[in-house]
């Protein structure tokens, strides 16, 4: 029983306001990958890279990730991004995307990933997401996608037809109101739980996240951090460390979605104290044990 991601695994370079670095390992895969590396032991990575990826693929290696679904292709050059945040760190500029590998890629999966009962669909182009879970021989007991507007703008008809195939789904707020057509996040939930998947998370950033389903409705707070150091990846550790702790528990209900939220929300403010993928490569289980406490005491109050 496995616990498959599919994404980008890249090159990234990044420059926030308190620094800047040159090519750093990234991508949406490594970032989930990592951080669902911290609640169960097998987590089965699928994407792309060039032969310049070379040793990185040690980051996996060092977590127990398998990486027998990254392909590596001969001559080619791995996915490039680039990005600058602003001062309010909430923002960003694209400065580069360079596909390479990535713009071909076609997801194969290995015979030893078959086994896969749980499914984090990254953000990728939804026929990509689509021909995944074609290619599964049977259908996962959970899936989660992840997506963007980009996706919205583009391929709308191809990411519907996803949507009727998956269980849990990942956006921001602005991508919610792009998709439902609404403003309020509770009708823009409804509708979009219409189109198909059975719970919605939506991700506020440093505001936290809501997860609807079941007619129900959980807000989980993000942990107030007096340093961010870089945002990439934040909203990819989220999702690792939501179906990481799925994975774990086994068990799919509303009360395990909010636990795992939190576990989510806790993966990814690690994910922002350093650079890249750095703080998510030495984190010790007690350091996470730690932050679900103060995410418990940061909302939780009595009533006389
Ligand atoms: P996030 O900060 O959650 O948006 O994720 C950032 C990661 O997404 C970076 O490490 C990038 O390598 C990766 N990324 C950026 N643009 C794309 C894209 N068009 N397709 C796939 N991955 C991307």
């Amino acid at each position: 029983m496995s616990l498959v991601i599919v994404g980008s695994v890249a090159f990234d370079a990044i420059e926030t306001p308190f620094g800047k670095t040159d090519k750093i390992v990234g991508g949406a895969g490594t970032y989930a990958g990592l951080a669902a590396s911290y609640l169960f032991d097998q987590v089965k990575v699928i994407g792309v890279v060039g032969e310049d990826f070379g040793a990185n693929i040690d980051i996996f290696k060092s977590r127990g990730i398998q990486t027998e679904g990254i392909e590596i292709i001969p001559g080619g050059k791995s996915f490039f991004w680039a990005g600058k945040y602003h001062n309010d760190m909430n923002s960003r500029d694209t400065l580069a995307t360079e596909l390479n590998v990535l713009g071909d890629f076609d997801p194969k999966i290995p015979a030893s990933y078959q086994d896969c009962e749980y499914l984090l669909l990254g953000n990728l182009t939804p026929q990509i997401q689509i021909d995944t879970l074609n290619r599964l021989d049977n259908k996962p007991k959970l899936v989660v996608l992840d997506t963007m507007n980009f996706w919205m703008d583009v391929a709308l008809e191809d990411l519907k037809t996803v949507l009727k195939r998956i269980d849990v789904l990942t956006i921001n707020d602005a991508e919610a109101r792009q998709l439902s057509g609404e403003y309020s996040l509770v009708k823009a939930a409804e509708v979009i739980l219409a189109m198909g998947p059975k719970y919605l998370i939506i991700k506020k950033g440093e505001h936290g996240a809501l997860l609807f389903g079941e007619g129900q409705i959980f807000a989980a707070p993000a942990l107030p951090l007096a340093d961010v150091f870089d945002p990439t990846g934040a909203g990819d550790a989220f999702a690792g460390g939501f179906i990481g702790y799925l994975a774990k528990i086994k068990t799919i209900n509303f009360n395990n979605m909010k636990n795992a939220i939190i576990y989510g929300s806790a993966l990814a403010s690690f994910c922002v104290e350093k650079f890249g993928t750095e703080r998510l490569q030495e984190l010790h289980k007690d350091e996470i044990a730690d932050r679900i406490k103060q995410f418990v005491h940061l909302s939780q109050f009595q009533l006389d």
